[in-house]
């Protein structure tokens, strides 16, 4: 079984993804870390991130200690992981491991949730559950401002929420995969909901689907 939960930037997709599959013991992929991967490597190795040679020849070998650097939380990074998003060459180099991941999820777990971009509409348009999480940008940006701040690091307000709009246009407005919701996602407004409401909910919208697959079989 595999759910696919996709929407833009900060609008609580990881928190929610990372809840489930603790809950449903399936494995997780945030597939923004592979991007995040890609971005963090070219800006180490001084590159522009929209060179798209570079790109190419760098997701084309994965160095999967990024995964874990801190560094990949930084803003500079998520922005360089979007300019790399949107070069065709990379999203194909990156498709493959999404797609092992989600056929055969580590440790030989039942299932998988992928959050991103792309992951009900491109990488696994068959996953039996696909949600859409959005927030106003306002939300979304506040949110983001507030993370920066509990980790003790300074940013301006207005900065983040001129961030999160630029990476939604670039998400959106990109030909390839840009960010929408698949015809069949189930679409979340989390402005006005916390977590716990969110959870519920879409615990709700699994066990309905469930049931309507079990009858049809
Ligand atoms: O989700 P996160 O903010 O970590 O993603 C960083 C960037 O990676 C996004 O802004 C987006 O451009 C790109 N991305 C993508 N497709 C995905 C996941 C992330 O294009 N499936």
């Amino acid at each position: 079984m595999i759910i696919a939960i996709d929407g833009p930037a900060a609008a609580g997709k990881g928190t929610l993804a990372k809840r489930l599959a603790v809950k449903l013991n399936f494995a997780y992929l945030d597939t923004g870390s592979l991007y995040r991967a890609v971005g963090l490597q070219m800006l180490r190795a001084g590159l522009d991130p929209s060179d798209a040679l570079a790109a190419e020849a760098i997701s084309s070998e994965l160095d999967s200690s990024l995964f874990t650097d801190p560094d990949l939380r930084l803003e500079t990074t998520a922005s360089a992981a979007s300019q790399v998003a949107s070069i065709a060459s990379v999203r194909v180099n990156l498709l493959n491991f999404q797609r092992n991941f989600a056929g055969k999820p580590p440790e030989s777990k039942a299932g998988a949730v992928l959050d991103g971009r792309d992951i009900g509409t491109v990488v696994c348009p068959d996953a039996s559950v696909k949600l859409y999480v959005t927030a106003s940008a306002a939300v979304r940006a506040r949110r983001r401002y507030d993370e920066i701040i509990a980790r003790g690091d300074s940013a301006e307000y207005a900065d983040v929420l001129a961030d999160v709009e630029a990476r939604d246009a670039r998400d959106m407005g990109r030909i390839d995969a840009p960010l929408k919701p698949a015809e069949d996602a189930h679409l979340l407004d989390t402005s006005e909901l916390d977590i716990d409401a969110v959870f519920s909910r879409v615990l709700a919208i699994i066990a309905d689907q469930h049931l309507e697959n079990s009858n049809d079989a």
